[in-house]
């Protein structure tokens, strides 16, 4: 089964462990531009070389799964599934402000969130953090919102326009009139000028100096659009596991599947499109040797908890102290009722 294709090199290198195991090919330098039906209900993926475009790799697989940020929504459409119909992409940006002065990096060690302003949506939560770029520590403060029609930080100008089709562009239009809080915020952060984002530092750093800063653009979220029966086009914040009826085909769109979200995800596909193969002993054998706590709640079990821990700290090489379970009394039960969470636009990077 083919895992994916990778086109950057330190993607390469990320994945070296990988191809080291038997059975699992690993493609890098390669962009998938066709997912088509086999007549024996396999799909087809062919890929072709970022570098000389003559040089195409075809893969057969039973299980397709695409994960390519912002791009994940046209390779979905590409397989021609029918719940792909169901979603629409609204592009934005994030750019941030970066001070890569060595003796200012050193004295901050920290990812520390503000408040948004009054009146603000909550997608504007400012942060200090502390980044290593290239190889560098930088601090970055942001993120300002930016808008471009691109799916991927380099991707191209079209891609909107690309993967707008008769079956979604009633729901993306549905969300640009209704979603005013968005609109309006971005427009307000697009007319903001590089003094305005100096300003804004300013009240988390006082003595910022504007030689010390540039700007940075650090990437692209595409927001899912829903096409909701009953409400119409819908602006989806989180983000969203697409699995094909058959469980052949699945995607992962929206934002920020990252470090924070990105196990708990997958694990949740393997039990969609593995569900069979999940439930022998031999898979869930295979599951608890790589992720010990599966299927049991930390917050039920100290001693599991503390066990995780110091694996995680030892395997992450983090000098972090466990927390402190003095005193602790395991409960089943929530305290109180969870009540409807309200949401809220969110572009956190
Ligand atoms: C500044 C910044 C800070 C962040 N901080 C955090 C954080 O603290 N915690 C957190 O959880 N998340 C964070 N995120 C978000 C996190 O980085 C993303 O959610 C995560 O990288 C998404 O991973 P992904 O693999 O789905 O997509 P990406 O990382 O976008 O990777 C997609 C890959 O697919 C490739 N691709 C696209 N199309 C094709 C194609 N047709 N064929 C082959 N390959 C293709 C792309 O080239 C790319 O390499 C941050 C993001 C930014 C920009």
């Amino acid at each position: 089964m083919p895992i994916g294709v990778f086109p950057q090199n330190r993607r390469r290198l990320r994945y070296t462990h990988l191809a080291a195991k038997a059975g699992v090919k690993v493609s890098t330098g390669y962009e998938v531009r066709s997912i088509t039906r086999n007549e024996d209900g396999t799909w087809r993926v062919s890929a072709f070389d970022t570098r000389d475009g003559t040089k195409i790799q075809t893969v057969d697989a039973a299980k397709v799964f695409i994960g390519a940020g912002g791009a994940a929504l046209p390779l979905l459409q590409l397989s021609g599934i029918p719940e792909a119909k169901q979603y629409g992409g609204f592009p934005v940006g994030g750019e941030f402000l970066v001070c890569d002065k060595p003796e200012i990096a050193a004295r901050h060690l920290a990812k520390v969130y503000g408040l948004a302003d009054t009146g603000s949506p909550p997608m504007s939560v400012p942060h200090l953090d502390t980044r290593v770029l290239d190889g560098k520590k930088v601090i970055l403060f942001g993120p300002f919102a930016t808008w471009s029609s691109k799916y991927l930080k380099n991707g191209s100008y079209f891609d909107l326009v690309k993967a707008t089709t008769p079956s979604n562009i009633v729901p993306q239009l549905q969300v640009g009139a209704h979603e005013f809080a968005l609109v309006k915020y971005l427009a307000e952060q697009l007319a903001l000028s590089r003094d305005e984002k100096m300003a804004a530092l300013r009240h988390y750093m006082p003595e910022a100096k504007d030689a010390d800063w540039r700007l940075w653009e650090a990437g692209q979220r595409v927001q899912i659009i829903k096409n909701d029966p009953e409400k119409g086009g819908v602006l989806k914040l989180g983000t969203e596991v697409v699995v094909s009826a058959d469980g052949s085909v699945s995607a992962l769109l929206g934002a920020s599947p990252g470090g924070s979200t990105s196990p708990a995800i997958m694990l949740s596909l393997l039990e969609r499109v593995f569900a069979d193969q999940m439930k022998t002993p031999a898979w869930q054998q295979k599951i608890r040797e790589i992720v010990p706590s599966y299927g049991k709640k930390l917050n039920e079990n100290p001693q599991l908890l503390a066990t995780e821990w110091a694996t995680t700290a030892e395997t992450l090489q983090l000098a972090i102290a466990p927390p402190s379970l003095d005193g602790f009394v395991p409960s089943t039960a929530p305290t109180t009722t969870p009540g409807v969470v309200k949401k809220v636009p969110d572009m956190a990077l």
